[in-house]
C-alpha cells in the first residue's frame, strides 16, 4: 500500500476527454493540439538529424546552437538580451520546466498565488514541493487579475506568483499595466514569479504579447516558460525552454538535471536549423490562428452560445447559459457521446468554480473543415 502524495489528483481532464473523443469517434476540440502538421522543413530537419547521428545525450542545458537561436529570437520579438550560457535552459516540455522551477523555489510551508481557472499542472508541483497553492479567481467574464485582491492575499509566507498569459483556458491576456502592478507587488514583498508564456505568439487583433522579460524589476525575479509544441505545432515533441536570470537558472538546472537531465537531442538540432532559416515564422502565427478563431466564431453566429472572441491562445470559450444550466462536466461528456463533439469543461480548473459557470473550451487549432463541422453541430443545439 502506498500513501498518495497527491490524494486529490486523478487523470487529467485533457487525457480523459481525448480518450472519450477517440472512443466515441467524436470531433476532438478538447485537448489543445493542432490537427495539422508542423512546417515540412522542420519535419525534414528532424529526420536529417536523426539520420546524421545526433542521437546521444545533449549538453544538460540544451544544444548550444538552439540556445543561440533562442537568444536571437528573444532579441527579435521582445527586444531584450539574454545569455544562452547562463539564462536559457532547454527542457522536455514547458510542463517539466514549470515543475522544476516550482521545485527550485518553493520550500515546505511556502504559499504560492495562482489564478483560477488555473492550468492543471501548477498545483500538483506546488504540493509536491511542500507548498500551498492559494487560489485567487480571475474576474468573471473578462478573466482579468484583480490586483487589489492579490495585494490583500500576500502574507509573510507568500514566496511565488504564477501567471499565465495568453491564458489557458480563457484566452485573456495581461497588459503591460498588469505587469507593472505585478512588479510593484513582487518588489515590495520580495516574491519570485513563474510566467507561463507558452502561447506568446498566439495573440490577436493587433495586440502585442507582454513578457516578464521586458519589465525591469520582473526580469530579475522571473522564470519565463515557453513551449516549442505550441509555436511550431509539434506538441508531441514535448520540448520547451526556460529563460531566467543566472542565479535562478542555476537552481532550475540543479532540479532539471535530476528530473529529466536533458531534452531530446535531434529535436533540438532540428529546431535550431528551422529557427535559423525561418526567423519570421512565429510572426505568422497571430494572423493564422486569428483567421481560424474567426471562421469558428462566425460559423457560430446563429447558434445559442454567447461568444466573446478569444484575445489569445488557440482556445475559444463558449457560454451555454442560454441553452442549459447543467454542469459543464456533465454536458461536456454528454455532447461528446451524443453529438460527437468533445470540448473541455472549465470548472475543473477552479478550486471553487463560480456558482454560474457555464463555459466550455474549444480548441480551434483544427482544419477549417473540422471547425465548420463542429460549428454545424453546435448550431444545431
Ligand atoms: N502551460 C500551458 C498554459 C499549457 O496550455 C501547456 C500545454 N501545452 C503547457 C504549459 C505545457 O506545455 P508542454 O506541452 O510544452 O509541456
Ligand atoms: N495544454 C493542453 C491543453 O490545454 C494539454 C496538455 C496536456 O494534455 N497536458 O489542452
Amino acid at each position: 500500500m502506498i500513501e498518495s502524495k497527491l490524494p486529490r489528483v486523478g487523470t487529467t481532464i485533457f487525457t480523459r476527454m481525448s480518450a472519450l473523443a477517440t472512443q466515441c469517434d467524436a470531433l476532438n476540440l478538447s485537448q489543445g493540439f493542432p490537427d495539422f502538421d508542423a512546417p515540412t522543413a522542420l519535419l525534414e530537419a528532424m529526420a536529417r538529424h536523426v539520420m546524421a547521428g545526433h542521437n546521444q545525450y545533449a549538453p544538460m542545458p540544451g544544444v548550444l546552437a538552439l540556445r543561440d537561436q533562442l537568444a536571437a529570437q528573444v532579441a527579435l520579438y521582445r527586444g531584450v538580451t539574454c545569455d544562452p550560457e547562463t539564462e536559457i535552459t532547454v527542457v522536455p516540455g514547458a510542463t517539466e520546466g514549470i515543475f522544476c522551477a516550482v521545485m527550485a523555489c518553493v520550500h515546505p510551508g511556502d504559499e504560492v498565488l495562482v489564478f483560477d481557472p488555473c492550468y492543471d499542472s501548477y498545483e500538483p508541483a506546488i504540493e509536491l514541493a511542500g507548498g500551498r497553492a492559494v487560489h485567487l479567481p480571475l474576474t468573471e467574464h473578462s478573466f482579468a487579475i484583480d490586483w487589489e485582491r492579490v495585494a490583500s492575499c500576500i502574507t509573510a509566507r507568500t514566496r511565488l506568483i504564477i501567471i499565465n498569459s495568453p491564458h489557458n483556458p480563457s484566452g485573456s491576456t495581461l497588459s503591460s499595466e498588469d505587469l507593472l502592478q505585478l512588479r510593484d507587488l513582487a518588489e515590495t514583498h520580495n516574491l519570485l514569479i513563474i510566467s507561463d508564456e507558452v502561447y506568446e505568439h498566439l495573440v490577436f487583433d493587433g495586440q502585442q504579447h507582454h513578457s516578464v522579460l521586458q519589465v525591469p524589476g520582473l526580469r530579475e525575479r522571473s522564470f519565463a516558460l515557453y513551449s516549442f509544441g505550441k509555436t511550431f505545432s509539434v506538441t508531441g515533441w514535448k520540448t520547451g525552454y526556460c529563460i531566467a536570470p543566472p542565479a535562478l537558472t542555476a537552481e532550475l538546472r540543479k532540479v532539471h538535471q535530476f528530473v529529466a537531465f536533458v531534452a531530446v537531442t535531434p529535436i533540438q538540432h532540428a529546431l535550431a536549423d528551422f529557427m535559423r532559416d525561418e526567423p519570421g515564422y512565429p510572426a505568422t502565427l497571430g494572423s493564422f490562428y486569428q483567421r481560424k478563431r474567426d471562421i469558428f466564431c462566425e460559423a457560430l453566429a446563429d447558434s445559442r452560445f454567447a461568444i466573446s472572441p478569444s484575445a489569445g491562445t488557440y482556445f475559444q470559450l463558449l457560454d451555454y447559459c442560454a441553452i442549459t444550466t447543467e454542469s459543464d462536466t456533465v454536458l461536456c461528456e454528454r455532447w461528446t457521446k451524443d453529438l460527437g463533439i468533445a470540448s473541455i469543461p472549465i470548472s475543473v480548473f477552479y478550486q471553487s468554480p463560480p456558482e454560474q459557470e457555464y463555459h466550455l473550451r474549444f480548441c480551434f487549432a483544427k482544419s477549417d473543415e473540422v471547425l465548420l463541422r463542429a460549428a454545424e453541430i453546435l448550431c444545431g443545439i
